[in-house]
């Protein structure tokens, strides 16, 4: 599990105002505890449901950008960021735990009915 423990991992502040980010970003973000992304998803098929955003001529998901933004550490390989809240458009760096993917598939067994289709990496553990 993970080493930091609790909420905050690494020791983390999230600003909503932090200089980081970026302004065209932030007035995306509606701040309710979970930062809501307004801006476009990844649509509504697998997978969908992220938020979306082009940063330095890629387009990546928002969450996983503004854990980098703000500091938060490295993912190791195999991680993705799990959102603690189950809110996939937050990206409140808070909400955010790194995750084995296959934790994330038990968890994702927990919420979802089945989780067989995972890009064609290996099966649930
Ligand atoms: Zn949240």
């Amino acid at each position: 599990m993970a080493n930091c423990g609790g909420m905050g991992e690494c020791g983390m502040l999230p600003d909503i105002n932090d200089a980081r980010i970026p302004d065209r970003i932030r007035e995306r973000i509606q701040c309710h505890g979970c930062w809501n992304w307004t801006g476009s998803d990844s649509g509504s098929g697998r997978g969908g449901g992220y938020g979306r955003v082009s940063y330095r001529g890629a387009t990546v998901g928002v969450h996983l950008l503004m854990w980098r933004l703000l500091g938060g550490r490295r993912l190791r390989p195999g991680e993705q960021l799990d959102h603690e809240c189950n809110n996939r458009r937050c990206c409140n760096p808070l909400h955010l735990r790194p995750r084995t993917q296959a934790v994330n598939l038990r968890l994702a067994h927990k919420r979802r009915v089945a989780a067989n289709d995972n890009g064609g990496r290996a099966a649930c553990a």
